[in-house]
Parts: C-alpha cells; structure tokens; sequence
C-alpha cells in the first residue's frame, strides 16, 4: 500500500543519513521528494537519481537551512517545480560537542543557528503555502538528547528540546487549519553523524538499548512516513521516540 501517492516531501539535508533515508522510504510510498542539501552537489545528484529510479519527481537544491532568505526562496523553488508542499521535514543537523567548560560561544551559536533557527526559517516559509492547502504536516527531527539531557551536547540538547517546544506551540497554532506538527526523537541512530563517536562508549550504549542494536535510517523514516500519511490524520503535538526503549 502506498501511503503518500501524490503528496509533495520537503525534506532539508537529504544527501546521507536520515535525511536521504526518508527521502528513499516516501518516494517508495509514492511521494515526489523535494530536498536540500548544504554543499554535496555530486552525492545530491545520486540521490536525486537514486529517487528518480525509484519512479517519482525529486530535486535537490542547495539551500542553507539556517539562513531565513534562503528558505523563503527554496519554498518558492519548490513551489515552481512542484506546485504544492505537503510534508516538511525538518531534518537538517548539527553537533558541536563539548562540556560546557571548552564550548565556545561559536559552538554554541552554529548548533543552535543550524538546528533552532532552521526549524523557524523553513516552517515560517511553507506556512502560507500549507493554510492556503489547508492541510499539511510538518515533522521535525529531534533527538532523545532534547529530552534527558547529556553531558558534552549542552548546545545539541538546547537546540533539540527547543524544537519539541517548538513542534508543540505550532500543532496549537495552526491544528484549527488542519496543518500537524510532531517531532520525532531518534535514539541512537548509526549514520555519519554518530560514527564520529568513541566506538567504546557506543558499544555501551546499545548494551543499555532494550532492543540490543543501534537504530537504522530506515527505522526512522518508517515512522516518518507514518507522520507524513492520513494514518496520523488525528496526531499532532506528540514526540514519537525511536530509540528501541533506550528512554523507558
Ligand atoms: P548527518 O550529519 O548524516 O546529516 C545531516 C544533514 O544535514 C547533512 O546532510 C548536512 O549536510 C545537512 N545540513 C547540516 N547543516 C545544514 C544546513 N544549515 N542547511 C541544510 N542542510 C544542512 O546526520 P544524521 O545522523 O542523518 O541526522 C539527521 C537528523 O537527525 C539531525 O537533525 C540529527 O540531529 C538528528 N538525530 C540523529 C541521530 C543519530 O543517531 N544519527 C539521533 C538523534 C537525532
């Protein structure tokens, strides 16, 4: 069964990781995948390729999340090519790890700018197209960080419990014109992202994880396909954990 036949996906930084693996999962539900990436025209292009040979419309665009203008002018891209917008997901995402001691403000402000901002630039860029649509559904990439907390990622953690604030306030906003809002928090997840941590302390980790194993891509982009399609019709608001019970 396809569940999202005929919607438009946004998905921002979608050239690897969860990003590119929940541009895969809806194009194979059906979707047209609009996407970003930061400044990987070679690995975008495959993707798009990839997306392509799957049988439905995507592009890739290069477009920086954290800068407002940008995103406004993406949406109007995307609009031109696709002329709806469905589903944004806001992927796009950076760590800068340290304990608070050693953090620059430097450090600080990039994880906040590229994680907090970007979830403001781009919601506030579909907003308008998404009420006159009167529907739409906006999913936002947290983390299980943004919600215990976790020494060395002051800034990561700050940025992502943002969003949950952020997911909350806008499903009361906008819920009466029938656009959602959700987040997503995925535990440990392994992509590049995560591969750059001490392979001890991840072996640790997944001793610690209910389900014994790291998470894949594809774990969390089930989930988002989920968010995405009529089967969440009546979610909106919530934080789905994707972390095999690590938070239980
Ligand atoms: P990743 O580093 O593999 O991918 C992040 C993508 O975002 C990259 O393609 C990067 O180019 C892009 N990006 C960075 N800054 C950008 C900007 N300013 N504008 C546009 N694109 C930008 O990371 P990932 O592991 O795939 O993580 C994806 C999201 O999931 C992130 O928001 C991350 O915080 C979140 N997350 C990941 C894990 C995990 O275990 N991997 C766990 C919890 C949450």
């Amino acid at each position: 069964m396809k569940l999202l036949a005929d919607k438009v996906v946004l998905i921002t930084g979608a050239s690897q990781g969860i990003g590119k693996g929940i541009a895969i999962r809806c194009a194979k539900h059906g979707a047209n995948i609009a996407f970003t990436h930061l400044s990987s025209p070679d690995k975008a292009k495959e993707v798009e390729n990839e997306l392509i040979a799957i049988g439905v419309k995507a592009k890739g665009y290069q477009s920086d999340a954290s800068e407002f203008e940008s995103s406004h002018k993406l949406v109007e891209d995307v609009m031109e090519d696709f002329g709806q917008i469905d589903v944004l997901v806001n992927n796009a995402g950076i760590t800068k790890d340290g304990l608070l001691m050693r953090m620059s403000e430097q450090d600080w402000d990039d994880v906040l700018r590229v994680n907090l901002k970007s979830i403001f630039n781009m919601t506030k860029a579909v907003q308008r197209t998404m009420l006159k649509q009167r529907k739409g559904s906006i999913i936002n990439l947290s983390s299980v960080v943004g919600v215990n907390g976790n020494a060395g990622q002051s800034n990561y953690s700050a940025s992502k419990a943002g969003m949950i604030g952020f997911t909350k306030s806008i499903a009361k906003e906008l819920g009466s014109r029938n656009i959602r809002s959700n987040a997503i928090a995925p535990g440990f997840i392994a992509t590049k992202m995560t591969a750059k941590l001490d392979q001890d302390v991840v072996g640790n980790w997944v001793k610690e994880i209910p389900l014994k194993r790291a998470g894949t891509t594809e774990d969390v982009a089930d989930v988002c396909v989920f968010l995405a399609s009529e089967m969440s019709a009546y979610v909106t608001g919530q934080t789905i954990h994707v972390c095999g019970g690590m938070l239980t």
